[in-house]
């Protein structure tokens, strides 16, 4: 069969279970499995597939029919303008966590323009020193590895399988040498280092949230991943408070949130935060808070 006609096929198999985006998913999936750009697709509409091709085509047409996330299927997903591999073991990375790594980047670069010769930590000439709670795929901390100059990351999780994946993610964007993985119930594994910065997108969905969530979610990805308790504030009820502890003078914290939780986010980090900002995603959703422990600095 060509590639317009297989195509064709796998967007009428995806069509019948109301697959919303039949047409894009057909092409993604082609294109893996010819391993080609998708503009090869539509200029060779007459190529034909081999045996081989077609019967991993509706393979993974057939998984994609029973909801499995094309990612996980691909086994790939663009966080950053990078690449990373992903797996059941860990959360497929969103846009939205774009905005947290944005954010934090945009603060090192401003800081250590306007304390270019100061004796700052945020010096450039100064490692900087960055904890991400909670890593998954890595992508947080892999992004910031990349981006940012000079600086060291441990990224810990509780989920071995999911450092993992991490560790391997860190090797293909060639920043493995900036990151430390650490297995790690939040702190518990931290020992006494202290860091200027200290990012998590913990788990934050409500208990009653979790239900409501789409299948694809709730039936593939891991639920350790996305449940943040009764209220979906477990996580930052739990590193807030000892998150001071663990920060250098001058040092900030920065968590995605749900975009209902900015307000009890930043009610519980007023105890110990001073200059709290909430930055909002593209769909105008309020998406990162970030304070300092020392009003000067941030
Ligand atoms: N830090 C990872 C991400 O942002 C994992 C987050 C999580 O598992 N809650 O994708």
């Amino acid at each position: 069969m060509d590639i317009k006609s297989t195509l064709k096929k796998g967007e009428a198999i995806l069509r019948a279970v109301n697959n919303k985006s039949a047409s894009n998913d057909a092409r993604v999936l082609l294109s893996h499995v010819l391993n080609c750009s998708q503009t090869f697709l539509i200029s060779h509409y007459d190529y034909q597939l081999s045996k081989d091709e077609e019967a991993k085509f509706a393979e993974f047409i057939e998984l994609r029919a029973k909801g499995v996330p094309l990612q996980y299927i691909t086994g790939k997903q663009e966080f950053m303008s990078l690449h990373f591999k992903v797996n059941p073991h860990v959360l497929i990375p969103r846009q939205e966590t774009e905005i947290l790594v944005e954010t934090i980047i945009d603060y090192v670069r401003n800081r250590r323009s306007t304390l270019k010769n100061s004796k700052s930590i945020l010096n450039k000439k100064n490692t900087l020193n960055i904890l991400d709670i909670g890593t998954g795929s890595g992508c947080i901390a892999i992004s910031l590895a990349y981006y940012i100059q000079n600086c060291f990351i441990i990224a810990t999780d509780i989920s071995k399988d999911a450092l993992e994946t991490a560790r391997l993610n860190a090797s293909l964007n060639g920043v493995d040498g900036k990151i430390d993985f650490v297995v790690s119930d939040l702190f518990e594994n931290i020992g006494s280092k202290k860091f200027d910065i200290i990012v998590s997108n913990p788990p934050y969905i409500a208990k009653k949230d979790l239900e409501r969530l789409d299948s694809e979610v709730k039936d593939y990805e891991p639920a350790t991943a996305l449940d943040g308790g009764e209220d979906g504030l477990d996580f930052y009820r739990a590193i807030i408070p000892k998150a001071p502890f663990y920060l250098k003078e001058g040092g900030i914290l920065a968590f995605e949130i749900g975009y209902n939780q900015a307000r009890d986010v930043v009610c519980l980090m007023e105890k110990f935060f001073s200059d709290i900002r909430i930055i909002k995603d593209l769909d105008k959703n309020d998406r990162v808070v970030i304070g300092g422990i020392s009003s000067e600095r941030i």
